[in-house]
Order: structure tokens, then sequence, then C-alpha cells
């Protein structure tokens, strides 16, 4: 039986397919700047030796994206797997336990480096279901689309939203996984059906600086921004409010499957701050205030300020009433004025605002009537012997692209790793869930495509 025939090569190559996982975390793909072809020659050699079709699409300075096909029949059903090749910087590296590209196992459990997580295991993942199918000439009648892309650390302009409107606008999935790292340690694996959007906006004050001896001669562009901070909640009052598409209970309902009872997760919840905070942040809309600059000197009134607030919106949230009720707050509740661009006249007290990211949030409405997911959950509770359970996922993805404007609604997200370890020092992942997700994206092409 050929589901029996997969879950034997993974077996049997287990080692082989964790050593492919560990080159392309040897190679480098920071983002900024991106470096993603680094990765993506890797995985075209790779699938160009099981006889793959696989082309890299290549874009700026030593950076890329990759599409391959599993076959050439395009009539039938269609599955797209996509992943992302970059990772974010591994910031100071001195403090990591083990260097971020050198791919160190642990006690054979735990492979160490930036990316295991977040998300070249979930990649490495798809690449080798495609290889096993191929391998294996498991007869399917549909096609597996893979797109290793790029980008996606910094908004997935060029990397999975360049791929849709240039290469796969043509070919339109019916399904479509993304293999971002979605375990809620200690919980199990979360198939998230939509995720919270984001919205970062800059905003500078601009005062008048003098002597700070003589303080009245100025206006102070830092006491100016703590006015903006202190009132910032009053926004909230302004921007309509928005029926988030699963409500706490509703939450918690989809989390309790993976637990004897309900009972048993609200006490897990009253001990963990975590799940709290994830049921919290899922059902709301929220701002964080990220970063302030402000002040040249200890003696100079300063005339500039700058803050940056990270909003994150909840599915069906738009971004203009946002915007809109900053300025609200800005100049009609503080009356300052709000300039379009951040240079005045010397003397000039102003106010300046900029959007400078914004990633759209997304939301599979019908997931609950489809059939394809059940038989995807049970193929996960197969592999992992662990019920998962469905939820949002807090961060933003990729997902958008994907769902948004009709190119396939059918998205979901699911792959190994904890989303805690993502982004963080000493990023790992363990190799057992690494090989189960093998197993997961394997078994599904073939049940989905058989
Ligand atoms: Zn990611």
């Amino acid at each position: 039986m050929s589901e029996d025939r997969i879950l034997e090569d993974i077996e049997q190559n287990k080692d082989k397919y964790l050593d492919f996982f560990r080159e392309i975390i040897q190679a480098e793909s920071y983002n900024p700047p991106g470096n993603e072809k680094n990765v993506a020659l890797i995985i075209d050699k790779y699938l160009k030796d099981s006889d793959i079709k696989s082309e890299i699409f290549p874009f700026g300075d030593n950076r890329a994206n990759l599409i391959a096909y599993l076959n050439d029949n395009f009539d039938g059903k269609k599955l797209l797997y996509n992943g992302h090749m970059d990772v974010v910087p591994p910031g100071n590296e001195e403090e990591w336990k083990y260097p971020p590209l050198s791919a160190t196992i642990k006690r054979k459990k735990y492979l160490y480096g930036r990316g295991t997580t977040d998300m070249k295991g979930g990649l490495a993942a798809m690449v080798i279901a495609l290889k096993i199918l191929k391998k294996l000439n498991i007869k399917l009648s549909g096609n597996i689309i893979l797109n290793a892309v790029a980008d996606e650390e910094t908004g997935g302009e060029y990397g999975t939203k360049w791929c849709i409107d240039n290469v796969l606008h043509s070919i339109k999935p019916d399904f479509a996984i993304i293999s971002e790292p979605t375990r809620l340690k200690p919980l199990p694996h979360v198939i998230s059906i939509g995720e919270r959007g984001r919205l970062v906006v800059k905003i500078i004050t601009n005062g008048i600086s003098t002597h700070s001896s003589w303080p009245f001669m100025g206006k102070n562009a830092i006491y100016m921004m703590s006015e903006i901070i202190h009132n910032l909640d009053q926004i909230d009052e302004y921007i309509p409010k928005i029926k988030p598409p699963l409500s706490s209970e509703e939450i918690k309902k989809l989390m309790s499957v993976a637990f004897p009872s309900l009972e048993a997760l609200e006490k897990i919840i009253g001990e963990q701050p975590m799940l709290d905070s994830v049921i919290k942040a899922l059902t709301q809309f929220t701002k964080s205030l990220t970063i302030i600059k402000g002040g040249i000197k200890d003696n100079v009134v300063p005339d500039k300020c700058e803050a940056v607030i990270d909003f994150r919106l909840l599915p069906g949230q738009e971004i203009d009433p946002i915007i809109n009720s900053l300025k609200k707050l800005i100049e009609e509740d503080l009356g300052y004025t709000l300039k379009t661009k951040p240079i005045g006249d010397p003397e000039e007290i102003f106010v300046y605002i900029e959007i400078i990211q914004y990633s759209e949030p997304s939301y599979w409405n019908d997931w609950e009537k489809s059939t394809i997911l059940k038989s995807f959950y049970g193929i996960v509770e197969k592999a992992y012997n662990r019920k998962p359970f469905y939820l949002l996922y807090p961060a933003s993805a990729d997902a958008s692209h994907l769902r948004n404007k009709g190119y396939c609604p059918e998205t979901i997200m699911f792959g190994p790793g904890s989303g805690a370890s993502a982004h963080s020092t000493d990023e790992y992942i363990e190799i057992e869930d690494f090989i189960n997700a093998i197993k997961v994206y394997a078994l599904f092409a073939y049940n989905y495509l058989k």
C-alpha cells in the first residue's frame, strides 16, 4: 500500500532528509538583505536530481523565488505548497550557544540554527515530500506546485505576491498549505485557518530646539510625542468595532479538543499566561508602541522625536479607519498640524505620520464545512499521534496573498516548530517534529491527489 511505502521511505532515509535540512540552514538567507538564492540553488539541485521540474526566478542582489511541479499534469486537482526561504537576521551572534548557521544537532533530538523553526524546517519537509512521491513513482491524478519564496519576513511583495502575479496566476490551486511553524508548545500543533494583519506606522513630532537652560524658547518634540502616546488609547473609541471571526469561547472550544475536557483547558489557561495572551490577541485589535527615538544632547531641547507603532488587525479590519482615527487624535484632539512630508520650515511645529509596513489580515470563511480539511486533520493526528486544533495565527504571514482576492481561499498554515522559538536566539526545532511534518505533507498530497 502506498501509504506504508511512504512511511517506510521516511523511516529508512531519516538521516539523509535531516542532512538536506541542515544544508539549507547553513545557506545564509538573512533578510534584510535577503540572499534567498543561496537556498534556492540547493533546493533546485535537490529536486532536479529526482527529475522534478524546478525553476529559479532571480531578482535583485542574490535574491530569488523558486517554483517546482511534481509532474506535467495540470488538468486535475492542484495542491500548492508554499514556504519562505528568508530568515530574520541572527542579532548578536555572540549570544548564540551554537552559531546560527552551524545547524548543530544536540542529543539526536534538537537541531539548532537560524531558520530551523521559522521556517526552513517546514520548507525542507515540503521539498522532501515531493521527492518521496516522485521517487516512489506513486500514481497521482493531480499535481503539487511547490513555491519556495523570498521576502516573507519583509512583507512578501517580492515573494509570494510576485509569484502569484507573474507566474502562478493561471494555475489556480484547489488547496494550499504554508509551512509556517504552528505549534503552540506545550500544546499540540495548530492548523491555522486565518491570521491577523499588521500595520506599522511611524510618527514624527517636529518641535523647536533651543538651549535647555531656557526651554520656554522652544517646543520639546519628546513632550509632543508623549502627549500622543498618553492619549493613544483614545483611538479605540474612534475605530469602528470589529467582531472577531472566533470569540474567546469558540477559541477555547477549538483548543479543548487537545485536552481531556474544557475544564482541563480552563485550568491550564489559568496556569499558562502565554495561552491567555494568545486568546486575547486573537480576539481583538492590538497596538504596541515598539520604538521611540529622540534627543541629541543633554543640554538641547529636542526638535524631533520619532515613534513606531505596530498595529495588529483582525480579519475583516481595514487600515483607513485606523489611520483616520490617528489623524483625528493628533489634529482635532491635540490640535497639532499634520504634514504630508517630514520636513517643514524652521520653527514650524507639526506632526508627520507614515505607513511603513502593511500586510492584510485573512480568514478562510467556510473552513468548518471542508471535508479536505477534515482529512488533513486526520493525517496530522495520525502522524503526530496527538490531536491538533484549529486556530487563527497570532502573527501575520503570506497567507493573505493567497486567500484574499480569491486566488486560493482554501489556504491553511501548518508546519513543524513552535511559534515561541521563531526569531529567537538559539532558535531550534525538534527533529521528530520535522520528520512528522514530512509524513504529513507526503501523506496528505497522496490522499488528496490519488
Ligand atoms: Zn515565517
